[in-house]
């Protein structure tokens, strides 16, 4: 017996594969030398799977369709399909049938939740709650992995200061600093500390460079744009995702200065590999090469697909562009083959650390599947997400939180009984039959409480045939909770909308039921800032709540009883009037500032940049929102009036909970640069905390600054700080602030 379990163990240890050890630079060098043209372009090539969109269920087509392109190295991965098993047996085939065996990447728009829905990331970032919003985007990779992920095309990291772009919803709002934060949680959120840990994914900050700037918010349209505003405001949040380490990134679909951000040299290859050295694979958007045509900037696709590979995009989505035309580019000379090797060995590279090489079998685990999705531990979290997201906007006369005393309530509106439009845009795999609605939320909570439901109106047609039932049912009520704003559709991609108030009818509805003299808590929904300014001078409370998500009726009762107190600030200005926009806090001054001195005898002209009907001022500023608490701040010290080299500025402000709820307060730092060599916005927030406060307490709160909070794009087009005069404020938003002095000496960047 010795012998033959001798036997046994030798033929086993000397024909079984040694394990892979060679570094991974020496692996992808190895294939590479095997590869054929046709394989190392395949490796490029990124496909859409069938997602069908049947109403309340959402499910994915797990079609056959691709298995001949699977088989001969046609593809490198699909994106938008789902199923641990799916997944498994796709995996099967490139492994076990493709000639090199090289596993793929699966795909998808994992970007508020999988199964369980997130609010939309413009409501996550009304939290400032970093810890929260990472551990948002762990959830949504520990779900989609489970059901066969591993790439997720987020986080969107646009800056938007203009919300007639209906894809405000998907970023984090208007401020650099607050954006870049926010990037880079959501990256460590997805990837976690290793991508070949199974319950992790790879990244894909998007879209690469100044998509939110899209003229007059129209989606996909034209930016134009100085070099200094770029890279103060609208790459650093890029630049904070890749710091996280970031594995992918997503061009963009507009095109910047004259030249589609695909094919940018400038944005794609001088600032992005050159200056900040991005060893990743850069994905183009969907069919965004081949659009480089409908620009006016390539001739025709095949040019398009080598300005596309020369700027150093490497994968093809769904334009096939490189499929078509990069082998004969190649082969006639067109295109040096290292440019083609360089894109192949990003994605292998990928592929390795994901791990797919040694396990492609990883993110197939069916028993994880069916743990993972819709856990009680992960619906706790978005249920906690969805109540740091709300907004409270108003309070007038304390309505909120609702008390015993509140016998009848009637919820009127269109989202008010509705779960298609809880999860909001960009949520293909979040079925809506699980969104709790916010009826179902408050008859929950309202213990004892009647609850009636009126619909009132739909969300976008003009009939007013439901009114009359809807006032009837706030004749009857103590207090009328109203569900009103935009469905899913109507913000997202493509949704740009030029008109940012209520839709439909919906306005009018509300002056309907105002009319009954009954209170009003307007709950409204959104993935942009809306005009609400009818609303703000007569409804006494107004809640912003965003799309929450799958939790999104529990979370709103939790807050409108109390059980939570409101503490989200608006990351993006909400205006009085859509012809304000493009509408930021931190404007520049111009330099009319004059006041009433130019007025010409009889006519109300003003020579200052303004509108002769509309404030400049926002409705409800950046960093704006009230809690069921009040907090009072001290006078605040600076522990010198000027700094020097390395040396810090430490700003200390006393804050106290003034009322009697606990709650939490985001205490906010903004700074001014007086004279700089391009001029300086009016205000810039450098940093925050958000701490909690029982009543009465007081915290003492720290900030510590140097000259490197203070650097910017100066005008030789170099990154530093320069000497001189500024403010710096504190304060529990962006307008109301209190202000103090002091001046930087001398500075070594
Ligand atoms: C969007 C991307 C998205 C891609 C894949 C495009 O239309 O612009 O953000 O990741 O589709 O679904």
């Amino acid at each position: 017996t010795c012998l033959v379990l001798f036997l046994i163990l030798f033929s086993f240890t000397s024909f079984t594969p040694a394990p892979q050890k060679a570094p991974i630079e020496k692996r992808i060098e190895d294939l590479l030398a095997k590869m054929t043209l046709e394989e190392k372009v395949g490796q490029l090539n990124f496909v859409v799977g069938d997602l069908f969109n049947t109403g309340p269920t959402v499910r994915t087509s797990q079609s056959d369709k691709f298995n001949d392109a699977i088989k001969k190295g046609e593809i490198t991965g699909i994106f938008n399909i789902h199923g641990a098993e799916y997944v498994g047996k796709l995996q099967k085939l490139a492994v076990k049938e493709s000639r090199l065996g090289i596993p793929l990447i699966i795909g998808a728009d994992i970007i508020h939740g999988f199964k369980t829905v997130f609010p939309i990331p413009l409501g996550e970032s009304a939290s400032w709650d970093l810890a929260a919003i990472e551990n948002g985007s762990r959830v949504a990779a520990i779900e989609s992995t489970a059901g066969g992920i591993n790439l997720t095309f987020a986080p969107m990291v646009d800056i938007s200061r203009d919300s007639r772009w209906g894809r405000t919803a998907e970023g984090a709002g208007e401020d650099p600093y607050l954006g870049s934060l926010i990037a880079a949680a959501r990256v460590k959120g997805f990837q976690g500390k290793d991508l070949a840990d199974p319950r992790t994914m790879a990244a894909c900050v998007k879209h690469f460079v100044a998509y939110g700037a899209a003229e007059a918010g129209r989606d996909y349209n034209t930016t134009d744009m100085s070099e200094y505003l770029l890279r103060d405001v609208y790459l650093p949040p890029f630049k904070a995702a890749l710091d996280a380490g970031s594995a992918t990134l997503m061009s963009a679909f507009n095109e910047l200065n004259g030249v589609p951000a695909t094919g940018n040299m400038f944005t794609m290859d001088q600032i992005l590999r050159k200056e900040w050295g991005f060893k990743g694979a850069v994905i183009s958007d969907w069919q965004n090469i081949t659009e480089m045509v409908n620009h006016g900037y390539s001739k025709d696709h095949a040019q398009a697909a080598e300005q596309a590979l020369r700027a150093g995009t490497d994968v093809d989505m769904m334009g096939e562009a490189y499929l078509k035309f990069v082998p004969e580019l190649v082969k006639s000379g067109k295109l040096d083959q290292k440019i083609l090797d360089e894109s192949v060995r990003r994605v292998l590279w990928l592929k390795f650390r994901l791990g797919l090489f040694d396990n492609p079998y990883l993110y197939s685990d069916v028993k994880r599947e069916k743990k993972e999705i819709r856990s009680k531990e992960n619906l706790a979290a978005a249920f906690d997400m969805a109540r740091k997201s709300m907004v409270l906007l108003k309070n007038q006369g304390n309505i909120l939180p609702l008390t015993t005393a509140t016998k009848k309530i009637a919820v009127i509106g269109p989202l008010g009984n509705n779960k298609a439009d809880m999860n909001g845009t960009w949520s293909f795999f979040g079925e809506e039959q699980h969104a709790v609605s916010f009826l179902e939320g408050i008859k929950k909570y309202a213990k004892g409480a009647e609850v009636t439901f009126a619909e009132g109106c739909d969300l976008y047609t003009n009939s007013t045939d439901k009114f009359a039932a809807a006032v009837a049912a706030a004749r009857n009520a103590d207090v009328v909770i109203m569900a009103i704003g935009e469905s899913a559709v109507m913000n997202g991609e493509g949704a740009s909308r030029a008109d940012i108030g209520l839709p439909g009818v919906q306005l009018d509805l509300v002056k309907e039921i105002h009319k009954t003299g009954k209170p009003i808590v307007a709950l409204v929904s959104s993935g942009r800032a809306l005009e609400l300014s009818w609303l703000g001078q007569n409804i006494p409370t107004i809640m912003a709540t965003w799309s929450l998500g799958s939790e999104a009726g529990n979370a709103v009762a939790s807050v409108l009883f109390g059980e939570y107190n409101p503490a989200g600030k608006l990351p993006l200005s909400f205006p009085r009037h859509v012809g304000q926009l493009p509408l930021y806090y931190n404007i520049k001054n111009t330099g009319r500032m004059y006041e009433g001195t130019h007025s010409e005898p009889g006519s109300e002209r003003v020579y200052r940049s303004r509108y002769r009907d509309v404030p400049n001022t926002a409705l409800y500023p950046f960093g704006y929102g009230l809690s069921y608490t009040t907090f009072a701040y001290g006078q605040p010290k600076l522990n010198k009036s000027s700094i020097g080299g390395n040396e810090n500025l430490v700003l200390t402000v006393d804050v106290t909970n003034t009322g009697k709820y606990t709650g939490e307060e985001v205490v906010q730092l903004y700074i001014q640069d007086l004279v700089g060599s391009t001029a300086r916005p009016v205000k810039q927030l450098k940093k925050f905390q958000k701490l909690s406060f029982a009543p009465g307490e007081k915290k003492t709160v720290t900030f510590t600054l140097n000259a490197s909070d203070l650097s910017f794009w100066r005008q030789n087009m170099t990154f530093g700080a320069e000497p001189g005069d500024f403010k710096i404020m504190v304060g529990g938003n962006s307008r109301d602030v209190q202000t103090l002095p002091f001046t930087l000496t001398s500075t070594s960047i």
